[in-house]
């Protein structure tokens, strides 16, 4: 056994943990097939399928207790369709009559009646039915990996403390992982800013991403280190190693408990720059807890997941509860709540999208919205219907033209006038807001800035787009560069446009919670961070350590430089002169408190 194989990958979520590994491997199982040449082999081969039939079954039924604790209704439902399937006595007999009379194995007669079935299913003119495929696929594979000897997955390893490694985890299945059980988790692509990294900060879980070949590297069981603030795994350690990363395991809940003391204090500079500190949530069982961690209310719902993990679209009566339990769990702080961010990454199988050659340039957000007109309106209406119950503001993603805009506001009018008839409640002076996320927006924010009541920064997106750099490939990430004079420059533009038009603006990406580009962000002038809520209370202390005068003529200076490097040492060094208890890069920051 190989022992301390360091890997090094990008620290998608912070915190170090050790524990077993779990490869959730979402292939299909190899098989060579064979031919079977006598009764006794065709007698064993039906009891093999049998066995492996019971064996989903009861992996299915614990997987629906499980579920059913956390109460996860769709879930349920789901399952049931899937125990229904497995049971069909069609089915069951279709294999059995494979291997008896094309004398084949259990897993060749399986797949070949499952082929059927789904060719069947396809060929309906039934929408909904011809979605049933995806549900015999998911069956199929189970059953498969239980012939073939193979694990059941996560959701069904109870009471186990575990660290998942896989090619990659979709952010379906992501939401689905059990926190209490999963311990963190790599995978092989995906970069910082991928939805399954802001996922996993999202869920607390230490996380390593973009870590090439680990599937071959790691065996199940195997113990392994991530060290999610340096984007390190170590597989097998040694226990001088071991003992290295408990030690830094302690440091890092003994960083997190000493920050605590910021919790209740302002988040302002020391010369009374108020900046609000808000939380970027991705499902709504966070908001309970974001004001613990020092939010100043929600910066940023995202509401794709609410789509990605259904079974179905999700109704307006379904979101309605979601964004009006948000809404008063949080009140009276405000809720920015943002429409379906659909496309790039992130889609929903139950909706046709055709495929794209540019995902992340194509039908993707606002532009999926504004061609799904009824799928957005029932979203709007379930928004405003919660505002009736809290500070509730909306946020638009992926804005490119001031005619997006006219175009929503006019939708949101209709809705109104819909929910006036019908007498139900919304907040009259609902504000709404866009995200700026798109070089051209960006570029037009003094024309935007008149459109709406507040711009959020998107600088995941932004940046991406900015700088032509593949967010969630891993081969360019070392190129994502928000210090990129071209960002710094854009930046400023937005934030100037938007005061200059008399609206706040806040930033909503990932670079928001990185404690080096407080100072910048200071000295821009920038009203609001929302940011991933274990970050909060990091920026909190460095942002009162700041003086935004001071930070104001810093951020005048870099524009002097060319390069992000250049950028970088001036920053560092003025902080340093100036703050010298304040260490902003991130790592050495952590230590330090
Ligand atoms: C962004 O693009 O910065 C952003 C906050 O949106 P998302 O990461 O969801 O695309
Ligand atoms: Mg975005």
């Amino acid at each position: 056994m190989d022992q301390n194989r360091l890997l090094k990958g990008i620290g998608a979520s912070p915190g170090v943990t050790i524990g077993k590994v779990v490869i959730v491997d979402h292939g299909h199982p190899d098989f060579s097939h064979y031919r079977l040449s006598s009764e006794n082999e065709i007698r064993e081969e039906i009891a093999c399928l049998h066995k492996a039939l019971n064996e989903s079954k009861e992996q299915l039924i614990k997987a629906k207790e499980e579920v059913g604790k956390r109460n996860v209704q769709e879930a349920k439902s789901i399952i049931d369709t899937h125990i229904l399937i497995l049971q069909d006595k069609i089915l069951i007999n279709s294999a059995v009559e494979k291997i008896k009379n094309e004398q084949v194995d259990a897993a060749w007669a399986l797949k070949s009646t499952m082929q059927e079935l789904k060719k069947n299913v396809a060929d309906l003119s039934d929408e909904y039915m011809q979605e049933r495929t995806s549900d015999i696929d998911y069956i199929e594979k189970r059953i498969l990996r239980n012939l073939a000897g193979k694990k059941p997955e996560i959701i069904s390893k109870a009471g186990e403390k575990i660290i998942i490694v896989a090619n990659d985890l979709s952010p379906a299945d992501t939401a689905n992982l059990n926190v209490q059980e999963v311990l963190g988790f790599v995978t092989e692509s995906g970069g910082k800013t991928s939805h399954t990294a802001i996922m996993a900060r999202a869920l607390k879980i230490p996380s390593v991403v973009g870590l090439k070949n680990v599937m071959l590297a790691a065996k199940n069981g195997d113990t392994l280190i991530i060290d999610g603030i340096h984007g390190v795994v170590i597989i097998n350690p040694d226990a001088e190693t071991l003992r290295k990363y408990q030690q830094k395991k302690d440091q890092h809940e003994e960083f997190e408990r000493r920050l605590l003391k910021y919790k209740d204090l302002a988040s302002e500079s020391t010369d009374g720059f108020r900046m609000n500190l808000m939380a970027n949530i991705e499902i709504v069982e966070e908001v309970a807890s974001v004001v613990d961690y020092g939010a100043e209310g929600i910066g940023l719902f995202r509401t794709e997941f609410l789509y990605i993990n259904k079974h179905e679209l999700p109704t307006e009566g379904e979101l309605f509860t979601i964004f009006k339990n948000a809404a008063e769990k949080i009140s009276p702080r405000p809720l920015t709540i943002r429409t379906l961010d659909i496309g790039g990454d992130k889609f929903i199988s139950h909706v046709d999208v055709a495929d794209e050659m540019n995902p992340v340039m194509g039908l993707r957000a606002i532009r999926f919205c504004l061609k799904e007109v009824p799928i957005f309106k029932t979203q709007l209406r379930a928004i405003l219907r919660a505002s009736a119950f809290g500070k509730v503001k909306i946020m638009f993603p992926m804005i490119s033209c001031v005619e997006e805009v006219r175009q929503i506001k006019k939708i949101m009018e209709d809705v109104k006038k819909e929910l006036q008839k019908e007498k139900k409640e919304f907040d009259p002076d609902l504000e709404i807001g866009i995200m700026v996320e798109v070089p051209s927006s960006a570029t037009i924010a003094d024309l935007l800035a008149k459109e709406v009541q507040f711009f959020s920064i998107g600088t995941n997106d932004l940046i991406q787009y900015l700088l032509a750099i593949d967010r969630v490939n891993e081969q360019v990430s070392y190129l994502y560069e928000p210090l990129h004079p071209a960002v710094l420059r854009l930046l400023r533009r937005i934030i100037d446009s938007a005061h200059d038009n008399g609206i706040p603006v806040a930033m909503c990406g990932e670079m928001a919670g990185e404690p080096i580009y407080i100072p910048i962000l200071l000295g821009l002038g920038i009203d609001e961070l929302s940011m991933n809520p274990i970050a909060i209370l990091a920026a909190k202390k460095v942002l009162r350590s700041l003086e935004f005068k001071q930070c104001k003529m810093v951020v005048d200076k870099l524009f002097e430089f060319s390069t992000a490097a250049e950028i970088k040492d001036f920053l560092l060094k003025e902080t340093k002169k100036y703050y010298k208890n304040l260490n902003l890069t991130s790592t050495e920051n952590q230590l330090k408190l």
